[in-house]
């Protein structure tokens, strides 16, 4: 084996998921026991419970909206897939980024959900869509015989860990809705989209970075952020909603024991959890970035602005930290290998891994300079 000499000697091989997604964690202490609480009685099914009402009153509070239209559903594909099938019919399209998870992850949902919608991509730095880049995509074809685009869909914080700041939101919606489109965003991750901002500018609100500059429908990532199988979809706009539970049941996304959905939203949302979360694996993130740039070769492809680091590494380095037991992705589009903190994520892991990796790095320094002669 090539990387054999970069092993720890006779170390048995323990595997580490810290890193390899923010969906490695489990549920966080908030979510679990309002989920304990919700579990104790009889409660009306599909959604018609108290728990799921408080929820979704909570939500129209943190987001100031209180006509907004809120639906559970269990994952962010289907949250994605089923706001965007409401949005267009078959024969419009959906602007993107090119590595955006409606595009690369979704394995076609959301075009078949809106039986054939296409998906239009674009590029940009970072991860990020621009207005000029969107504008470029809407004007390319305007002819009948090219599906007419009607939603952008824009990723908050983004596949590759950046955040769109509000005014960059506020660019891209209004050429958006002077073209006759709306916008929808995939938060899967907002609540670290949110924390970051709110880093910069403490006066942010949730409002303030979604409907108020021109966001029409909201996708709010739950598990990601330490609850079980829940993304609440938020209608900014309530026209937006309409028989929207009936695509929901269609697809097999409402859930007949719902409140052990919404009862994790009261739970993080009342607690102020939900945020709590999102900044601590942010800071988490901004650690390993800082612990990695403390070591010769390994580079970061950009400074984390959420909870994703982008760390560059020769690919023996990361083999060899594959073959002691560390699992991370080598992520498509965004040079390098991404590493995921998560609310769970403790500063010992952090050190291992560093250390692990610093090791390694030493290593197969040593072997090099044995091989070129060097002392
Ligand atoms: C994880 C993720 C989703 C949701 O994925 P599911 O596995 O369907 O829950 C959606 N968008 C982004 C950007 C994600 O990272």
């Amino acid at each position: 084996m090539i990387h054999s000499s970069l092993e720890a000697p006779s170390a048995p091989v323990v595997h580490r998921y810290e890193f390899a997604s923010d969906n490695t964690a489990g549920i966080c202490p908030e979510a679990w026991a309002a989920l304990a609480e919700a579990n104790q009685a009889f409660v009306p099914s599909y959604g018609t419970d108290s728990w799921t009402q408080r929820a979704c009153d909570l939500i129209r509070r943190e987001f100031e909206k209180p006509d907004a239209e809120i639906f559970f559903v269990f994952n962010g594909t289907a949250a994605n897939s089923l706001v965007l099938a409401s949005l267009c019919q078959s024969y419009h399209s959906v602007i993107c980024h090119e590595i955006a998870h409606v595009e690369t992850d979704e394995c076609g949902a959301p075009e078949f959900f809106s039986n054939g919608t296409k998906i239009l991509t674009g590029s940009g730095r970072d991860g990020k869509l621009t207005a000029a880049e969107v504008e470029r995509l809407i004007l390319k074809r305007t002819d009948v015989h090219y599906p007419k685009p009607r939603v952008v869909s824009l990723t908050q914080s983004t596949e590759s860990g950046t955040v769109y700041k509000p005014e960059e939101i506020a660019a891209i919606t209004a050429v958006a809705r002077r073209h006759g489109l709306s916008t929808q965003m995939d938060g899967a991750r907002f609540a670290n989209a949110f924390a970051a901002l709110r880093e910069t500018k403490s006066h942010l609100s949730p409002a303030d970075v979604t409907w108020r500059v021109g966001v029409d429908a909201l996708c709010f990532g739950g598990t990601k952020n330490g609850m079980n199988t829940t993304e609440a979809v938020v209608f900014f706009n309530p026209d937006l909603a309409r028989e929207f539970e009936y695509r929901c049941k269609q697809a097999g996304q409402l859930s007949s024991k719902m409140r052990l959905q919404s009862s994790q939203w009261v739970g993080m949302l009342e607690s102020g959890a939900w945020l709590q979360n999102a900044k601590h694996a942010n800071a988490m993130a901004k650690l390993l970035a800082h612990e990695l740039q403390r070591i010769p070769t390994i580079g970061l492809a950009r400074e984390p602005e959420a909870n994703a680091v982008f760390a560059t590494m020769p690919a023996e380095i990361a083999e060899a930290m594959a073959a002691r037991g560390w699992h991370f992705y080598n992520f498509i589009g965004a040079q390098g290998y991404r590493l995921m903190c998560s609310w769970a994520t403790r500063a010992e892991p952090i050190h291992a891994f560093v250390s692990a990796l610093t090791d390694i790095v030493e290593r197969s320094s040593a072997r090099a300079e044995k091989r070129d002669g060097r002392p």
